[in-house]
């Protein structure tokens, strides 16, 4: 599913972040629990009124710097343009509308995104104080009064938001059409892997004003199908002044990863595989993402017969967190294997989308548990009853088991293969679900 994105942009010290803390609420403290989940602070799901959309503080991306506050704040105003459906401008009604603001409102103007005025550090309940009505002299329209600290006036606020927010099925208009998000570390050829697919030539319209279809997005169709390569402008523009915060970087392609069907993870082959490497795989991983991982420059090596099955193996080994990813060894320089990718890309997609018969998964699991038998704990055997599954993007599949405790994660990951291995499962994450049932 799409979200929707709302970006919180201000100056420093309005308030934004303790805003984002408390709209984000507890919820992001559920996903932080999660193991392995490379959370950032900064982006968040967040919910109003059954709507759900992702909340970014794009001041939280450099918490420190010497750069002057208008250099900062042309950066998160261009992340919030180019990323986000509604923008909201957070100012402070203790220091009144500053020239900044004045500027900021400026810049969000003309990009042609809605945005929502919030003014900050209204505490008392009651009458607006007169300091609001000078709000309105940003031109952005009615000022909300919110207290970030107590909570006062966001739900005025957010209802606001809600009325710019787009379907979440709005953007899957073209259903035909895989999404394709290319990610990993800088200077292992992303950009020029977009230049050689999407054309040298094309031109890249973005941030025009009013325009309803995300701009940085490209459109391709060839013979093996239509796709969307997410957030290309964003990995073109590099020289921009964006791209030189790492952070920056690193929040596009999580953004880019939500709004994908698949993930193309970019590494080096003359580097090979890094840590960075996998944080950048683990986050699609965990988003449940079809993968592929492409290994670039691979003219750059030599080679003899045995090179690629070699950097398979270690590949297979460096990437055993997420062991169903396959590899395709690429060149943006030369074009090499480009339509090999293509082809994986689907493949993925479909694998991410699979659907399996009930009776086909209950033959294999009894068959499974037939050749292995389930673990047992003092006297106590797991049973299974049952699996279905439940839904697809990924395949998530539901066990009905006596004892969810007795159901180790050996025995999990040895069904998981057995599952994988009879429907050719790869390329995708797939999710269990046990339930107990007497
Ligand atoms: P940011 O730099 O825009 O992210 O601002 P912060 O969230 O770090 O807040 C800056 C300061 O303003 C902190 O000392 C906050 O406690 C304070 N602050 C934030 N929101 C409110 C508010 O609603 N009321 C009051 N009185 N202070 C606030
Ligand atoms: P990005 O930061 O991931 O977007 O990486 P770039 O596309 O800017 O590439 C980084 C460097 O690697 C540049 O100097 C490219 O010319 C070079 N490069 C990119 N792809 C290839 C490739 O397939 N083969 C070789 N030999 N060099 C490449």
């Amino acid at each position: 599913m799409v979200l929707p994105v709302v970006a919180v942009v201000g100056r420093p010290n309005v308030g934004k972040s303790t805003l984002f803390n408390k709209l984000i609420g507890q919820r992001l403290s559920i996903v932080e629990d999660t193991p392995g989940v490379t959370r950032d602070r900064i982006y968040g799901k967040c919910e109003w009124l059954g709507r759900e959309f992702m909340l970014v503080d794009t001041g939280g991306i450099e918490p420190e710097s010497d750069d002057i506050i208008l250099s900062q704040m042309r950066r998160q105003s261009e992340l919030a343009i180019t990323s986000a459906n509604v923008i909201i401008l957070v100012t402070d009604i203790k220091s009144g509308v500053t020239s900044t603001d004045m500027e900021v409102a400026q810049m969000l103007m003309k990009s042609g995104k809605p945005v929502v005025l919030c003014v900050n550090k209204v505490d008392n309940v009651g009458e607006p104080p007169m300091e609001l009505y000078e709000f309105y002299n940003l031109g952005l329209g009615e000022p909300f009064p919110v207290s970030s600290v107590h909570g006062h006036g966001t739900g005025d606020m957010l209802d606001e938001v809600l009325k710019y927010l787009p379907e979440i099925s709005a953007e899957e208009d073209d259903d035909e059409a895989v999404k394709v998000a290319v990610i990993g570390k800088p200077n292992v050829g992303k950009s020029s892997l977009i230049n050689r697919i999407c054309g040298e030539e094309r031109v890249i319209v973005s941030d025009i004003a009013g325009t309803t279809r995300d701009a940085t997005d490209t459109d391709i169709e060839n013979e093996f199908g239509k796709f969307v390569f997410i957030d290309t402008a964003g990995i073109r523009r590099k020289s921009k002044v964006l791209e030189t915060v790492e952070k920056y970087s690193v929040l596009r392609a999580y953004m880019a990863v939500d709004r994908a069907d698949v993930a193309v993870i970019v590494i080096d082959a003359t580097v090979g595989f890094t840590e960075q490497d996998s944080k950048v795989a683990g986050y699609a991983h965990e988003k449940g993402k079809a993968c592929v991982v492409a290994v670039n420059k691979w003219d750059a090596l030599e080679k003899d017969g045995k090179t690629m099955n070699e950097f398979r193996k270690k590949l297979e080994n460096d990437f055993s967190f997420m062991s169903y990813v396959p590899f395709v060894f690429v060149s943006a320089k030369t074009g090499l294997r480009v339509d090999k990718l293509f082809e994986m890309i689907r493949y993925v997609k479909e694998k991410n989308s699979v659907r399996i018969a009930t009776g086909k998964l209950n033959e294999v699991l009894a068959y499974a548990t037939q050749r292995v038998q389930p673990p047992s704990d003092k006297g106590r055997r797991l049973k299974i009853y049952y699996m279905t599954q439940v839904s697809t993007n990924p395949p998530t599949f539901v066990f009905f088991v006596n004892r969810a405790e007795l159901f180790h994660f050996s025995y999990q990951r040895y069904l998981e293969n057995q599952i994988r291995e009879t429907f050719s499962l790869d390329g995708t994450p797939i999710v269990f679900k046990i339930r107990e049932r007497d």
